[in-house]
This record gives C-alpha cells, sequence and structure tokens, in this order.
C-alpha cells in the first residue's frame, strides 16, 4: 500500500520543522521559492551581522539532515484545488506542475518589508539580498527605524552595539514600544537601547511613503505633528505584513486574507488542510510559528489519517522570545509573564545550538 502524500506548502520556518517530523512515515513532498530556509527571525542581526545570524537562521536545504527524505519542487505556488485535493505550482522555467495531497500543510507565512519576500529565488539571489541591506546600513552615517515591535526595537539595539559611532534613532507611535509583549519587557529593553546610545521618540507616527520595501533615505515626516526627520538609512519595520496566500481559494480565508484555522491546526471546510506559522489565523496574534506547534501538527496529521481526535495549543495572550537575538554573551529570552532569562554562551553555542536546535529542531544540521 503506497504512503499518504503530505504536501508542504512552503518550506520557510515552520514548513521546515514539520517536513522534517513527517519525513520517515509519509511521503513528503515540500515547496519552496527559496534554495534555503531563510528564516524571518531576528532582523537586527541578520542585517548587522549576517554571518553571526545565518549560522543559526539561514540554511541550505541540503544541510539539514531531517530534509533528505523530503522531494523539494524549487517553485511558486499558483493554486489549490480542494475537490481534485491538488495544488499547481509555477516552475522556474515558466511551465507548471501539479502535486496530488492526502494532507496539505499550508506554511507560505507572510511578506514583510525586504526582508521577507515570497518570490522564487536562487542562492545567489538570496545572499545579495542579505549582503546588500547589510553594506546599505553599514555604510549610511545615520540610520532609523520606524516602528515598535521586536524587529524595529532589535533593529535599533543591534545596530547601536555593533556601530557605536553612528546615531542611531528608534520612532515609533505609542508611549511603549513592544506592546503587544509584557509591560516589563519594554522597561527592560529601554534601559538597554538607552545605554547602547539608541535615541528614542516615541509618540511619532510616521506618514507611511508608497514604498517601504526598501531602506530609504528621503526625509520622514510625521502625523502626529514632528518636524521631519533625515537620516542617511530609514528603515520601515512597521509591521505591515501581507499573507502570502494569492493561491488559496477565498473560502479558506478570513477578511485580512489569512488562513482561517483552529487551536488544531486544521482548516475548516477543507479536508486534509491544515496551517501553520504566520500565515494561520489561529489566534489574534497568529502565534502558531512560535509555541511549539511544529511538534503539535505532525501528530494531529498523523492522527487525522488514522482517524484519531485531535489536539489542540494554547496561544499566549501576549508576545514572547527574544528580542535582540544572540549576543556574544549569550541569548536573553523574555516569558509571556514579562520575566527574562539568560542562556549564556558557551552552553548556548554547544548546548542549545547542537541538542536543541540541530538535533531537537532540524533533525541533524550539516555544518
Ligand atoms: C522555533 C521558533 C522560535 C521562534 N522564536 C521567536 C522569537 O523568539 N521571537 C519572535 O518574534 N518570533 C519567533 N518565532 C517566529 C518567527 O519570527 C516567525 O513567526 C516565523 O519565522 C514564521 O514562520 P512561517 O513558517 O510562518 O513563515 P516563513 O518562515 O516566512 O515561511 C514561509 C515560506 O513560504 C514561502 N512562500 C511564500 N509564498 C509562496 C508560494 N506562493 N509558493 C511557494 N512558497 C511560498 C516563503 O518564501 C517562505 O520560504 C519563532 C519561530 C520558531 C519556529
Amino acid at each position: 500500500m503506497s504512503r499518504p502524500r503530505v504536501v508542504i506548502a512552503g518550506l520557510g520556518e515552520t514548513g521546515v520543522l514539520t517536513a522534517v517530523r513527517l519525513a520517515k512515515r509519509y511521503d513528503v513532498v515540500g515547496i519552496s521559492t527559496k534554495p534555503s530556509l531563510v528564516s524571518g527571525q531576528e532582523l537586527g542581526l541578520r542585517l548587522t551581522r549576517p554571518d553571526w545570524w545565518a549560522r543559526d537562521y539561514h540554511h541550505a536545504f541540503e544541510s539539514l539532515a531531517g530534509l533528505d527524505r523530503v522531494r523539494r519542487v524549487h517553485g511558486v505556488l499558483s493554486g489549490l484545488d480542494l475537490d481534485t485535493k491538488q495544488v499547481t505550482i509555477t516552475l522556474a522555467d515558466g511551465s507548471s506542475a501539479q502535486e496530488p495531497y492526502d494532507v496539505l500543510v499550508i506554511s507560505t507565512g507572510v511578506q514583510n518589508g525586504f526582508w521577507r519576500r515570497p518570490g522564487l529565488e536562487t542562492a545567489d539571489e538570496v545572499a545579495a539580498g542579505i549582503d546588500d541591506a547589510h553594506r546599505r546600513l553599514a555604510g549610511a552615517p545615520s540610520i532609523a527605524v520606524i516602528g515598535g515591535g521586536a524587529a524595529a526595537v532589535g533593529t535599533a539595539w543591534n545596530a547601536a552595539r555593533v556601530w557605536p559611532d553612528k546615531q542611531v534613532d528608534l520612532y515609533f507611535p505609542g508611549e511603549v514600544a513592544l506592546p503587544e509583549h509584557h509591560r516589563r519587557v519594554w522597561t527592560k529593553v529601554r534601559g538597554q537601547l538607552e545605554q547602547a546610545g539608541v535615541g528614542l521618540h516615541p509618540g511619532h507616527r510616521a506618514v507611511v511613503p508608497p514604498e517601504i520595501d526598501r531602506i530609504t533615505s528621503e526625509p520622514v515626516s510625521w502625523s502626529t505633528g514632528q518636524a521631519e526627520v533625515h537620516a542617511e538609512a530609514v528603515l520601515w519595520a512597521i509591521g505591515r505584513t501581507s499573507p502570502n496566500t494569492g493561491w488559496v481559494p477565498a473560502e479558506l480565508l478570513d477578511e485580512d486574507g489569512y488562513v482561517r484555522a483552529g487551536l488544531d491546526l486544521k482548516v475548516p471546510g477543507a479536508d486534509g488542510v491544515f496551517a501553520i506559522g504566520d500565515v494561520a489565523a489561529t489566534d489574534p496574534l497568529r502565534s502558531s510559528a512560535r509555541n511549539f506547534t511544529f511538534k503539535l501538527l505532525p501528530r494531529n496529521i498523523r492522527a487525522h489519517l488514522e482517524g484519531k481526535p485531535l489536539k489542540t495549543f494554547e496561544p499566549p495572550k501576549r508576545r514572547w522570545g527574544s528580542v535582540n537575538g544572540y549576543q556574544d554573551d549569550g541569548l536573553v529570552v523574555f516569558t509571556p509573564k514579562g520575566q527574562s532569562f539568560r542562556i549564556p554562551r558557551l552552553p548556548t553555542d554547544r548546548m542549545v545550538r547542537t541538542h536543541v536546535v540541530d538535533r531537537g529542531y532540524y533533525r541533524g544540521v550539516r555544518r
């Protein structure tokens, strides 16, 4: 009897983590616009120390042992037929292909700024994009970061630490930044930003120019009335995300274009279809990328195929995790209750990387 076929639509963070857990048991096909796992995490590290970032957040698919059994298709998903249970893919040469599924995992994520683009790219193009953004910031004497979420805050802090000679400013609309984290997180992070010399500008709501998909250099004006600001490099990290769901039938989407999914990650009204990650409207924070659901989903797929009940995850009410990323002295993680703990460098490198990340998450990384 042939093994059930699972198609993973989008091999980003959650798609890869799901695929490596299913590959031994099922016939797994992964569809990806990139030839590598390009994580959406830790923008600040990526822009300021791209090589350091890449050790943890950018992996060629060939280096991930868990993907050896996954058949990978490099192309852009362009359609989904729920009746015949197959997806359509536009391949690099312009031709199209169909992949039938018993189970489909929608994990195409979101588009966000220049650092998360869903288009088809070669390895060289991915590398050039990362390098260009780094050089652009490295060459600018002054940097203005617009936004108040973790990507903006982490970028401002990392830039000020790596380039102490630059003027780095952070502009955000509220009284506090990191509004979706526990209030204690901002209190702590604000102190770190001040110590690093970042200029903090609360109450600044920028007039958003038409094109924020690049690092800009035009003056920034404010709908909150302050004087225009000039900086050599302006980074827009205002959380303007859009879901990569142009290929998904509208009946599966909510009013903002995200895929409707339950806390068991199942998509209602579509047999055998699951959604995970930033594209999945499971809860108000769409938090299924970061709450260990990459372990829940493979279990639920197996339960679905065996006709057993599915389990659910409990979404936290607040964001949690790291803000500044791995540093030379380790990794600071904030909990949903606003406490923080540091995993120091030595155990981070040896234990966390080897055992937790490489083996535990990815089922082996060939470094
Ligand atoms: C273990 C873990 C820890 C985390 N910790 C934190 C943390 O501390 N702090 C924090 O803020 N966040 C954290 N996150 C969350 C993280 O920031 C993002 O939410 C996560 O990267 C989103 O993953 P994703 O798979 O939904 O999207 P992505 O990683 O963006 O993957 C989507 C993929 O689909 C591809 N794609 C898009 N459209 C198409 C198409 N039409 N055809 C084919 N492919 C397509 C994209 O190119 C991309 O490769 C964590 C996530 C994980 C898994």
